[in-house]
């Protein structure tokens, strides 16, 4: 807490930079479906091992920062709820491709909860812009000062001539100009009207050949998947740290599981997939155990950002029984996602969706917000345990007010809970 002058003027500073960190992190959604698996990919990764996870990663200096994240994620949720959860398995990819062609089946066999997920240098972007082009399936980049746009990665859902290009590619020209730089590629693009002939002449392992197609509509293309851009954004987004967000996703429902009984890992609610939270788990929990899984640094912007907006927080009746908005908005994406898998024959496919608002909504970042602040709100009332009693209720099917009805400290009524916890929230600043 600080004085009222000088938290005005501190509150503008760092709600800037709470809008710009990234709220909604990447989520990656697997969606595996059945039929014969995929080939195993080379042994191209280093691993760490001990009693809590199993951590795969391209090269040592990959490995060291993901291990710091999941052991965050681990000790939080130890703190929490107050038993080791199940060991789980991180895997850690260069890019979204490698993930794609990747075979799970391994970790599935052995029951063990797995995460994947891509290095931080994916995830900041380099040092040029990023920018997806989700009508044409691909995530291109700058690629340096000769000029330019690299493709990023391809996506799994874009227009069928997406196959003509491969991570890696280089595009050298479009329509006959020499591409500068993303940003010039970008302005060259958008001004052909849909239905145009695009030609590019794209580079790899220094050949060039023509690539031709007709610029598909940009409406109705499902919303960019991957929204690296900005200068600086990317550096913030690997800064936020956000595998312990997911890993303590992964962490909470392996123990579900165990303390269902059940074999991990469980089919996951939205996908059908294996990722992201648990079908007995109402998304406010799910979301409330990885946020309280996050760095200090990422926390005090979602905190802030409820701060600032409380007077447009879900009401916690809405809260405690609402579908995640992410998922909500991407249905239509995954939906596409799936029936190309299929109709590609593959047997998954990963999808990373990734970026703030402008993907998901302020409701989507509001849901983030408050799902942490509520949890520490109970925590901090009702004592650390108290999170561990809720999940173990709500797994067998009880519904958030008979939950309440034994709360020691905190009011048993969903309507005076809500005041206590604005009133805590306007009281403390973060
Ligand atoms: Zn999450």
């Amino acid at each position: 807490m600080v004085t009222g002058r000088l938290r005005s003027s501190g509150c503008r500073a760092s709600k800037a930079w709470a809008k710009a960190l990234v709220m909604e992190m990447i989520l990656c959604l697997l969606l595996t479906g059945r039929g014969q698996s995929q080939e195993k990919p080379a042994a191209d990764f280093v691993k760490a091992e001990n009693e809590r996870y199993e951590l795969y990663a391209p090269s040592e200096k990959d490995l060291k920062p993901a291990g710091e994240e999941v052991e965050y994620a681990y000790q939080t949720f130890l703190k929490y709820f107050g038993e080791a959860p199940p060991k789980i398995a991180v895997v850690v990819f260069p890019s979204p491709e490698k993930m794609r062609a990747y075979d799970f089946s391994s970790f599935r066999e052995r029951g063990l909860r797995y995460l994947p997920w891509v290095t931080r240098d994916y995830l900041a972007g380099g040092a040029t812009n990023v920018r997806s082009f989700s009508e044409l399936g691909l995530v291109l980049s700058g690629a340096g000062p000769d000029g330019g746009v690299r493709v990023l990665t391809v996506l799994p859902i874009g227009m069928a001539e997406r196959d003509e290009f491969h991570s890696g590619d280089v595009i050298r020209f479009i329509d006959g100009a020499p591409v500068e730089s993303l940003a010039h590629f970008a302005e060259r693009y958008q001004a052909l009207p849909v239905g145009a002939k695009v030609k590019m002449e794209v580079e790899r392992d220094g050949q060039k050949r023509a690539v031709g197609f007709s610029k598909p509509n940009p409406q109705g293309a499902p919303q960019s998947l991957v929204q690296l851009g900005g200068s600086g954004e990317g550096q913030r987004r690997r800064d936020a740290r956000p595998l312990s967000h997911e890993a303590g996703h992964i962490f909470f429902s392996a123990y579900v599981d165990r303390k269902l009984g059940r074999k991990s890992p469980a089919e996951s609610k939205q996908t059908g997939g294996d990722q992201y939270g648990h079908p007995q788990i109402p998304d406010w929990l799910d979301e409330a155990v990885a946020t309280l899984c996050e760095f200090p640094a990422l926390q005090k912007a979602r905190l802030l950002y409820l701060h600032g907006a409380l007077d447009a927080h879900i009401p916690l009746g809405e809260f405690f029984t609402m579908e995640h908005p992410v998922l909500k908005s991407q249905e239509e994406l995954v939906r596409q996602a799936r029936e190309q898998m299929l109709a590609e024959g593959r047997t998954s496919t990963m999808i990373t969706i990734s970026g703030g608002p402008e993907i998901a909504g302020e409701q989507a970042r509001m849901f983030y917000a408050e799902a942490l602040s509520l949890a520490q709100f109970l925590a901090d009332r009702e004592g650390p345990a108290f999170l561990a009693q809720v999940a173990d209720a709500l797994m067998h099917g009880k519904k958030m007010k008979d939950v309440l009805a034994g709360a020691k400290s905190i009011p048993t009524k969903i309507s005076d809970l809500e005041k206590a916890w604005l009133e805590s929230v306007k009281a403390n600043h973060p």
